[in-house]
């Protein structure tokens, strides 16, 4: 290594409860990572396990300086500690990878050569996935295309934890819920060229899966707020506005209905129930453009106090004042 200091590449590794996973994956990934020119480390992010993950990191540290730990108080999931790892890693180039063996070290050396051919994010494509059908493999094909659809952002396989990132591409981004897998999109909103190769995925061989079926309504439920953050987070009284605008809408057209009735048919108004429905339709119609309302308030002060910009620009351009002044 030329510089000790200067660190290229940083493996984030989230750990759970995954003690008989630590040294196997710790052997690969050094042996896969010392063959590289780059100088790198390996940030892993103990997420509050309770059987001895921590300690078996602590050994592998003992004997390697290129071993970097956080460990979290409790257990705050896997997108949690992504974050953090993230955060306080020092790489310029970013690879998450599964503690639990089922990601290939081996495929490392290929993301990092696709994103060299001027990507900020390769996302790795688990092809075959060796994971139980019914609870993994299928329901992921069906998230993947839904996330495709709604996103924008065509990757086939949102989930597969390894993938490259430029550490620029990566800071800025906020991570809440199960939200690491949208990373890819929310980058490609911001900007970013994304590109997909196929990784290796092997079963898991030691500790069990932390994830059940219930992962699946918190994902949907995630992608439904970035939808939505990403649509109309600037303007979010164009949403509602418009859903207030159908209310009210549809509750002149009852109440009319019923004005009519009265008239022309001289039925009573009390006993119609389409007085109801537009009484409710225009109650709702003032809480939409009122919700509308509250949240300009909130995305106003979201941009204003974390000072984040409502756009994301590439570069800025000075005159350069070697080569004649602006006002000629
Ligand atoms: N993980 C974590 N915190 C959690 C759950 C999981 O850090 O609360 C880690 C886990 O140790 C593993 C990775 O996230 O390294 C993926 O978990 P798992 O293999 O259980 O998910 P699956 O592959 O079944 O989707
Ligand atoms: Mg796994």
């Amino acid at each position: 290594m030329a510089d000790e200091n200067r660190i290229e590449l940083t493996v984030v590794i989230p750990v759970y409860n995954e003690e008989s996973n630590l040294e196997p994956l710790y052997q690969e990934l050094s042996s896969v990572l010392s063959a590289t020119p780059l100088s790198y480390e390996i940030l892993a992010v103990d997420d509050g396990s309770s059987d001895n993950s921590f300690k078996k990191l602590t050994e592998i540290q003992h004997n390697d300086s290129h071993v970097r730990i956080i460990r979290f108080r409790r257990n705050f999931g896997q997108t949690a500690a992504f974050s953090a790892g993230f955060k306080y890693a020092r790489g310029t180039i970013i690879v998450p990878i599964d503690a639990d063996g089922q990601n290939d070290p081996a495929d490392i050396p290929r993301l990092l050569a696709k994103l060299n051919e001027g990507y900020d994010i390769v996302s790795g494509w688990r092809k075959e996935r060796k994971d139980n059908a019914v609870t993994r493999t299928l329901p992921s094909r069906i998230a993947n295309w839904l996330i495709g659809r709604i996103t924008g952002v065509r990757l086939h396989d949102y989930g597969c934890t390894l993938k490259a990132y430029r550490a620029e591409s990566l800071k800025p981004i906020r991570l809440y819920g199960e939200m690491h897998r949208f990373i890819p999109a929310l980058a490609r909103w911001g900007g970013e060229n994304v590109a997909e190769i196929v990784v290796n995925h092997r079963p898991r061989i030691r500790g069990k899966t932390k994830y059940g079926l219930n992962r699946i309504f918190k994902v949907l439920l995630d992608l439904i707020t970035i939808k939505f953050l990403a649509s109309f987070s600037t303007k979010p009284i164009y949403i509602f506005g418009g859903m207030g605008g159908l209310c009210l809408l549809g509750s002149l057209l009852s109440g009319g209905i019923t004005i009519y009735m009265k008239i022309a048919q001289d039925y009573s108004m009390n006993r119609n129930p389409l007085l109801i429905v537009s009484t409710m339709l225009m109650t709702t119609a003032v809480q939409f453009v009122l919700m509308g309302l509250l949240a300009e308030i909130l995305v106003r002060t979201y941009h204003e106090s974390q000072d984040r910009p409502t756009y994301v620009i590439e570069k800025i351009q000075e005159p350069n004042p070697a080569t004649g002044s602006q006002e000629s």
